[in-house]
């Protein structure tokens, strides 16, 4: 047995990750406040437990993964109060700077070591343990918790101190929205224009308007058959996770004093996608919205 880990959050990708550390030897004990994603994780082998405390009990190293910052300061204010000192601390939601640097001062005096660990890779690389982790905290930490994270991830990158893996989650996301809006807005004006969606691919994928999410994740059906837009743009990434993370880039934006002016422009066209009925779709529908066809959901 590899060591005991508590695990808190077992939903879409807390429960996925969780059964990779199962996988990997060790034993592990989950809470959810939700059945039936404790019943999935169990299916799983995951031992559920009845509190944030319970499944904290014996863990050398506790990872949580919840919807955002006041849950995590919620579970880790629970977590302060009963873990002994020693205990690695992982974060691995997608939350902003300003909590997760909250949450590591919430065990600074205690003894335990902690990270900020946002990932990205989806659902798909949570279930395949693939998932890249951007991780913040002090080098001991990070030494203790980098082969617990290759258990669910397959490239982790020790970004700096407290918050530095939030920060690197947000930047690279910002640029993710922007560059895909850029890309969906050019495929609009070629159809204008009378240019295949194949003739603007084969040049832009070779030139110098190239980028992830044109080679990657292209929005048009036809040129990546694994992008999303081949099968009616079922997600994938939803365009609502999208916004999450373009608020929370714009957030840290406000705090800091850093000028985003094109990541303000693309959280507030991700907001209207959203509230014409989008959220669910994969966020590169925004095309549809961009051609003037989505008012209708
Ligand atoms: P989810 O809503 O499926 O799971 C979150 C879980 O946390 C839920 O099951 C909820 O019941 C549980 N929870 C909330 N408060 C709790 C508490 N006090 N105690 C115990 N459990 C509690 O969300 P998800 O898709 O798994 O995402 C989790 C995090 O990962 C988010 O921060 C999200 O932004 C981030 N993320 C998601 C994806 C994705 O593709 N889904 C990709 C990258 C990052």
């Amino acid at each position: 047995m590899a060591g005991t880990i508590g695990f808190i959050g077992l939903g879409n990708m807390g429960g996925p990750m969780a059964a990779n550390l199962v996988a990997a030897g060790y034993r592990v004990t989950g809470f959810d406040l939700v059945p039936a994603s404790c019943d999935a994780a169990q299916a799983r082998g995951v031992i559920i437990a009845a509190s944030v405390a319970e499944a904290a009990a014996g863990a050398d190293v506790i990872v949580t993964m919840l919807p955002a910052g006041r849950h995590v300061l919620s579970v880790w204010s629970e977590l302060a109060a009963v873990v002994p000192a020693g205990t690695l601390l992982i974060d691995s939601s997608t939350i902003d700077v300003d909590s997760a640097r909250k949450a590591h001062a919430l065990l600074a005096d205690k003894g335990c070591l902690t990270l900020d660990a946002p990932v990205s890779g989806g659902t798909g690389g949570a279930a395949a343990g693939t998932l890249t982790f951007m991780v913040g905290g002090a080098a001991n930490a990070f030494a203790r918790g980098e082969p617990v994270l290759q258990k669910m991830g397959k490239r982790i990158v020790h970004c700096g101190g407290a918050g530095a893996g939030q920060a690197a989650k947000i930047c690279n996301n910002m640029i993710l929205g922007i560059s895909m809006a850029g890309v969906c807005e050019a495929f609009v004006l070629a159809e204008r224009l009378g240019l295949s969606h194949q003739a603007l691919f084969d040049v832009a994928s070779t030139s110098s308007g190239q980028c992830w999410s044109l080679t990657s994740y292209c929005p048009v059906p036809g040129p990546v058959p694994a992008s999303p837009a081949n099968r009616d743009y079922q997600p994938g990434f939803a365009a609502a996770l999208m916004l999450k993370d373009l608020k929370l880039s714009q957030e840290a934006a406000l705090a800091s004093g850093a000028s985003t002016p094109m990541g303000a422009q693309a959280a507030q066209l991700y907001s209207l996608f959203e509230k014409l009925g989008h959220g669910g779709e994969d966020f590169s529908a925004i095309i549809r919205m961009l051609r003037g066809v989505a008012a209708t959901p």
